[in-house]
């Protein structure tokens, strides 16, 4: 195939940087033709080389940086951005959220939606927010180390810092690591498929303080457990939980389907919106927990609940929405596919004394058309999908239901906003999105829109 780019590979440029993608690749464009560039930022000029060039568009690398943004934040290390842990560190924070909105809005223009979008809620200190860590662990440099992969590879770099998990996360790492290596623990090799040790996995209640150690394993056997986990709860006095996964297989999927308690008991505690809850191994819980209270109090307040309602929270994962809007509702339906999270959300209602929550397991898209055909009269309907978004099913299912209000909680705008065009033929109208920054220094956009129906 002939190409009739403006750039030929490996040509050297200086050009003006006048975008950043939803990637975050900053964008220059020689007589319009795009080139995506990693690790510059919107008002800068850079010497760049191109590497790859295709029809439409092309990839260069950053040779020299000629002028730097106003926004540009000088890291601490560059292993951040090399390994995609923090793929936005170089962005100053309002910068970062000003980024996000723009996402919203882009993707609402293209769709010709006209809704408000309001100013990014962010975080006060956007650093060391995740309550949750699964790091790689092998051998570097003569030892056990733990690290995280260098983008688009399997290479492990080695850190000790990750920046945006809890602090006290990153320093049980480090102690364990030393147990660790005092046991002479072999670390996994991916080359040869040998080895112990793959991942360490930690979780750590943000109010509880409760701590989870989980070593996933290839071999069935960790030696000397027991001796292990005794030296990790003599170092560290939160960690009510050690557990192993054996995951045998040769596979980029962290967790096997082998799960044993090795010393404490096989959950965590914690709080979220004044509720307790019990996290188990693979439980899906929110990772970071100040701004998953936001966020579920502004799809509060966006459903707007006297206490007379019936609710549906669809995609309600182990409940957390479900069980924070019940004191607001009458009644609240809550509907999910995987069957450990539906197990546990009722548990959680359970400890909570919450007795208006009734989960259903299966498909949303199916169990609301079960809900339509029993004639179910629902006030409001709280939507939290994947990042794939609402089935078409699921939205025609809606136009059945007629819930007056609705609220999309939504982790990717792109879905987002072709949804509220399917909608909007159903007749909702999207009054606002609200965007809250779950995932700073990272691309990710979550928000809020609410919708009522006309
Ligand atoms: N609302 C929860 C979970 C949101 S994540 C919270 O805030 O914690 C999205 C959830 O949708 C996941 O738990 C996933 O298992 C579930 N899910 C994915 N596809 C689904 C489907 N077709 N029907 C029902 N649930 C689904």
């Amino acid at each position: 195939m002939k190409i009739n780019a403006p750039v030929r590979k490996n040509e050297t440029l200086t050009v003006d940087i006048m975008d950043l993608t939803y990637e975050g690749m900053g964008v220059a464009k020689i007589d319009n033709y795009p080139l995506f560039i990693e690790g510059v930022l919107p008002d800068e000029q850079a010497e760049i080389e191109v590497i790859k060039v295709n029809k439409q568009y092309g990839f260069a690398r950053l040779v020299k940086l000629l002028k730097k943004s106003p926004d540009r934040v000088e890291s601490k290390a560059n292993v951040y951005s090399q390994t995609g842990i923090a793929p936005l560190q170089h962005l100053a924070y309002p910068a970062q959220l000003d980024f996000k909105r723009n996402q919203v809005l882009n993707v609402f223009q293209k769709a010709h939606l006209e809704i408000p979008v309001e100013p990014v809620l962010g975080m006060e200190n956007p650093t060391g927010y995740r309550n949750k860590a699964q790091v790689p662990v092998r051998f570097i440099d003569g030892q056990l180390m733990t690290g995280f992969y260098r983008k688009h590879s399997h290479q492990v770099m080695p850190m000790e810092d990750f920046y945006i998990q809890d602090p006290k996360i990153d320093e049980a790492i480090k102690v364990v690591c030393d147990i660790l290596r005092r046991f002479y623990i072999d670390p996994y090799n991916e080359d040869t498929h040998k080895g112990v040790l793959k991942t360490i996995m930690v979780r750590r209640g943000y109010y509880s303080h409760e701590m989870m150690i989980v070593f996933i394993t290839r071999s069935k056997r960790l030696p000397a457990a027991r001796e292990i986990a005794i030296e990790i709860k003599k170092a560290l006095p939160e960690v009510v939980s050690i557990m192993q996964n054996v995951n045998a297989a040769q596979t980029n999927v962290i967790f096997g389907d082998e799960t044993k308690l090795i010393a404490g008991r096989d959950f965590i505690r914690d709080e979220l919106m004044g509720l307790k809850f019990e996290i188990s191994t693979q439980s899906f819980y929110q990772v970071n927990p100040l701004q998953t209270e936001v966020l579920y109090q502004k799809a509060i307040e966006a459903a707007e609940l006297t206490g007379n309602e019936t609710v549906i929270d669809a995609y309600s994962g182990i409940g957390t929405i479900s069980l924070a809007v019940a004191k607001h509702a009458k009644k609240v339906y809550g509907v999910e596919v995987v069957e450990s999270a539906v197990l546990d959300a009722r548990h959680n209602a359970k400890i909570n004394e919450i007795d208006n929550v009734e989960f259903t397991l299966g498909k949303a898209e199916e169990v609301m058309a079960q809900w339509q055909a029993d004639d179910l009269k629902v006030d409001a309907l709280i939507v939290d999908p994947p990042r794939k978004g609402l089935e078409s099913s699921f939205i025609d299912a809606v136009g059945e239901l007629k819930p007056a209000k609705m609220v999309y909680v939504s982790c990717n705008p792109a879905t987002l906003a072709r949804d509220l065009e399917l909608l909007a033929a159903q007749g909702y109208h999207a009054e606002w999105t609200q965007p809250v920054d779950m995932f700073p220094q990272t691309l990710h956009v979550e928000s809020v829109t609410k919708l009522v129906r006309q």
